[in-house]
């Protein structure tokens, strides 16, 4: 057996950690051990991720795989969108099926495609063919795709096992791909990521070569997203290297939308503005009980009989006194007559002091005391 060649050889690879996403992650691809040509094409373009394995050999298989990349790529969402996602892959099924009639590549060419996006916790897939995403969430690996393949439908029917189905001699026989059908049906998948979980997008020849235990031990054991990648394709091809091989890793290391700077400072904002509105309101609804309760007056009688005049608005409102200033008369109430005393009982308001004087001054004359004429010169 050859040893496993270095990273250097590796056919196309990417490993970085772009601006706009938070995500690091590894992207790697390896025409493998008995293959000349790797039909694989992949694309790590954040957020969105994808693998395509072509089909239909030499001069089709990796004109189908790039040109599906290359048309997810032009049409994919700005930011994770199921269904629109869905309709990239769409519109790169449509090109294959044209360009196979146009003379590019061959006739009859296809490819699978699994496309991921994800981004701010929130991941979204796409999915035709063979080729598959993992999930490892505390140490558990979930397969998140369905396989489009005749071993899939046989092992969902309970005909095989999963290890039967990892060797069968139809394994490779898929049953949708790009390329084949005008009206292709596209797997959708939308979950929503958290910190500590690693995602993984591959190809068959790494499924078709180790399982799936050993593929949740390497991604457990390789902590470094490009390791995890390069220690994934030098198992496929330690295994055997039947076919080209691809292995896409992305580590969410942060929490999702809630938690994401730029969201926070618009709701800082947007607390400022409602703390700035609210108090303005509050200011003005102040001013105006002040303004209103200094403007008018009203009349009352003391606990000792006799009248009051007084400037404000009697009674209280939320325990705050709106007196401003009380004056006790010489005037008695009970010597006033008994329309006049039931009306202070009401504490009639006026608009000022000096109408509220008056209105005393016509209750006095009214009244028969001779006692209260006296009083009042
Ligand atoms: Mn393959």
């Amino acid at each position: 057996m050859t040893p496993t060649p270095p990273s250097s050889d590796l056919h196309l690879s990417a490993t970085g950690r772009r601006q706009r996403s938070r995500y690091p992650f590894s992207a790697q691809t390896n025409v493998g051990r008995q293959r000349a040509l790797n039909e694989d094409s992949i694309l790590a373009l954040p957020p969105l991720f994808a693998v395509a394995d072509g089909l239909g050999g030499h001069e089709a298989g990796e004109v189908a795989s790039a040109l599906a990349i290359d048309t997810l790529r032009d049409h994919a969402p700005r930011a994770v969108d199921g269904p629109a996602l869905v309709r990239a892959v769409q519109a790169a099924n449509n090109a294959i099926l044209q360009a196979g009639g146009a003379g590019i590549g061959r006739e009859g060419m296809g490819s699978t495609m699994t496309a991921l996006m994800v981004e701010h916790g929130k991941a979204a897939i796409a999915q035709v063919g063979d080729s598959r995403a993992y999930l490892l969430r505390g140490r558990q690996l979930t397969q998140l795709t369905e396989d489009h393949s005749v071993v899939a439908a046989m092992l969902r029917a309970g005909h095989i096992t999963a290890e039967e189905a990892r060797v069968h001699p139809q394994r490779s026989v898929i049953t949708r791909a790009l390329g084949s059908d005008p009206n292709l049906i596209v797997d959708q998948f939308e979950i929503t990521v958290l910190r500590g979980d690693r995602l993984l997008l591959c190809s068959d020849g790494l499924t078709g070569m180790i399982d799936d235990a050993h593929i949740a031990a390497i991604l457990n054991s390789q902590l470094d997203p490009h390791q995890a990648a390069i220690a994934l394709i030098e198992a496929a091809n330690n295994a055997g290297g039947a076919d080209n091989v691809s292995a896409i890793v992305i580590d969410i290391d942060e929490d999702g939308p809630a938690l994401h700077p730029r969201r926070r400072s618009k709701l800082w904002l947007w607390a400022l503005l409602w703390t700035v509105m609210v108090g303005a309101i509050l200011g003005a609804v102040a001013f105006g009980v002040s303004h209103y309760a200094h403007s008018i007056a009203y009349l009352d009688v003391s606990d000792g009989g006799m009248v009051t005049i007084n400037q404000g608005v009697p009674g209280h409102v939320l325990s705050y006194s709106l007196t401003y200033e009380s004056s006790v008369t010489t005037v008695t109430a009970q010597n006033l007559n008994p329309v006049d005393q039931s009306t202070l009982k009401q504490r009639p308001t006026f608009n000022s002091i000096d109408e509220a004087q008056s209105a005393l001054d016509d209750m006095v004359r009214r009244s028969d005391s001779p006692a209260l004429k006296q009083d009042q010169p």
